[in-house]
C-alpha cells in the first residue's frame, strides 16, 4: 500500500457533434458555445476539490469521458492537465485516458495530447459493418478507425482500447465475428465488448417499438458473448472483467479497476459521479446548471461538494453491497476474502456465507485459491447471468 491512498479523477466532457441513436449518456449536441466556460468551470472544480483531497491522496489515473472529450481543443487538455499537476500529486506512472470518437483525430492533435500526458486512448469503434454503424447513428466509418489508429501510433500513444458492441438489431453472429476480427487486426492492447442496451426514450427504442427494426434476438446475443469469451483468450486477450479484455495485466484499465475495487474517485463536470469518504454524489446534470453552481462556488465545504445535486451518505452495509457488486465484475480477481475482512472488519462467510454456498451449488460462483489467497468469483455461466448473482448480495 502507498503511504497515501490512491485516488482516481474522472472529467466529464458532455458535448457531442450529434446524438447516436442508442445513447442516453449525459451529453448534449449543439452546445459547443459553452465549451470555453465549461473548461474554466471544470478546472475551478478540480482546484477546489484539491483543498480537501490532495494531501491524503495520490492520483494514479485520470479519465476524460463523455460525451466526446476530443471535441475540446488540445490547449484545453493542456490547461486542465497542467492545473491537475499543480494541485495534486500524481504517481510517476499515472494512467491518463481520453475517450475518442474516431471521426476526426488528426495526428498533430493526438501528438499534442500525448505531449501533455495522455497515454491511453479509448475509441468507440462499435462495429466494422457500415449498415450497423448507420443504424446506431455513428458518424464514423471503418476507414476512420483505421486512420485514427495509425495517427495514434504516430503520435506515440502506446495504449489503445476499442469499444465494440453485440446484440445490434438484425446482427448475425458472423457479422459480429468479423467486427472482432477487424478490431484485432488493428492490434489494440485492450477491448471492451458490450451488449447493446436499449434505453427508453432513445430513437433506437422508438424504432424497435414501431417495428422499423427487427427485435433483438437475445439467444443470438448470448451466443455472441459466449463466442467472444471463448475466442479472445485464444488470441492473447485475458478477460479480467465481464465486458473487458486486456493483452496482458499491464494493459488493464487502471481507472476502471479503481471503480471495480471500490476505491475512491472524484468526478468533475456536469452529471459526474463521485465516491469519496463514505459518500456518493452526482453533480447537477445540465451544462448551464453546472456552470451556474460553479460560478457561485469559492470553496469546497466539507460534506457538500459545490456542484452536487444529490449526496448519499453510505452506511457500512451499503458499502459492503456496493463492494460486492463491483468486485464480482472482476472475473479473474474476484472478491478476495482477506481484503473483505480487512476492509469491513467481518469475514465474507459471516456476512454472505449462505448466499455464496447457494450460488456455488448453482455453479454461478466458484471458490478458488489464487496466489495463496482465497477468492470467490463468477463462473463462465455466472458471467452470463451476472444480474441474478448480484441480486443475491443486495437483499437486506
Ligand atoms: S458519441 Fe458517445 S456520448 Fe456522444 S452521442 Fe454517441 S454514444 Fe453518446
Amino acid at each position: 500500500m502507498p503511504e497515501r491512498e490512491y485516488l482516481s479523477l474522472y472529467l466529464h466532457i458532455p458535448f457531442c457533434r450529434s446524438r447516436c441513436n442508442y445513447c442516453d449518456f449525459n451529453t448534449y449536441a449543439g452546445m459547443e458555445s459553452y465549451l470555453q466556460d465549461y473548461v474554466e468551470a471544470l478546472t475551478k472544480e478540480l482546484r477546489l476539490a484539491s483543498t480537501m483531497a490532495a494531501e491524503a491522496f495520490v492520483v494514479r489515473s485520470i479519465y476524460f469521458g463523455g460525451g466526446t472529450p476530443t471535441i475540446i481543443p488540445a490547449d484545453a487538455f493542456e490547461k486542465i492537465l497542467s492545473d491537475v499537476r499543480k494541485n495534486y500529486t500524481l504517481t510517476d506512472d499515472v494512467e491518463i485516458t481520453t475517450e475518442a470518437n474516431p471521426v476526426c483525430l488528426p495526428a498533430d492533435y493526438l501528438a499534442r495530447l500525448k505531449c501533455c500526458g495522455i497515454n491511453r486512448l479509448s475509441m468507440g469503434m462499435q462495429s466494422a459493418d457500415e449498415t450497423e454503424l448507420k443504424l446506431l447513428g455513428r458518424r464514423h466509418t471503418l476507414e476512420d478507425v483505421a486512420q485514427s489508429m495509425e495517427n495514434a501510433r504516430q503520435a506515440g500513444i502506446a495504449q489503445i482500447n476499442l469499444d465494440l458492441m453485440f446484440g445490434i438489431p438484425g446482427q448475425p453472429l458472423n457479422a459480429f465475428q468479423q467486427s472482432i476480427e477487424k478490431a484485432l487486426a488493428f492490434s489494440p492492447q485492450h477491448l471492451s465488448v458490450y451488449s447493446l442496451t436499449v434505453e427508453e426514450g432513445t430513437p433506437l427504442e422508438r424504432m424497435l417499438r414501431e417495428g422499423s427494426l427487427p427485435a433483438i434476438d437475445e439467444d443470438a446475443s448470448a451466443d455472441m458473448y459466449d463466442w467472444v469469451m471463448e475466442t479472445l483468450p485464444k488470441r492473447g486477450f485475458n478477460q479480467y472483467e465481464i465486458s473487458n479484455w486486456a493483452a496482458g495485466a499491464d494493459f488493464r484499465c487502471r481507472h476502471n479497476m479503481q471503480y471495480w475495487h471500490y476505491r475512491p474517485y472524484l468526478g468533475f463536470g456536469a452529471g459526474a459521479h463521485s465516491y469519496f469518504n463514505h459518500q456518493r454524489w452526482a453533480n447537477v446534470a445540465t451544462i448551464p446548471g453546472y456552470l451556474k453552481k460553479m460560478e457561485k462556488s469559492e470553496k469546497w465545504q466539507k460534506g457538500k461538494p459545490p456542484a452536487s445535486s444529490e449526496i448519499i451518505r453510505l452506511a457500512p452495509i451499503d458499502e459492503i453491497q456496493e463492494f460486492m457488486m463491483m468486485g464480482l465484475r472482476l472475473v479473474d480477481d474476484g472478491i478476495n476474502e482477506d481484503e473483505f475482512l480487512e476492509r469491513f472488519g467481518k469475514s465474507l462467510t459471516e456476512v454472505y456465507g449462505k448466499e455464496i454456498n447457494l450460488l456455488v451449488e448453482q455453479e454461478l460462483l466458484e471458490r478458488v485459491n489464487s496466489a495463496g489467497q482465497q477468492v470467490i468469483r463468477l463462473t463462465q455461466r455466472g458471467r452470463m447471468l451476472g444480474n441474478q448473482v448480484f441480486m443475491q448480495f443486495m437483499q437486506d
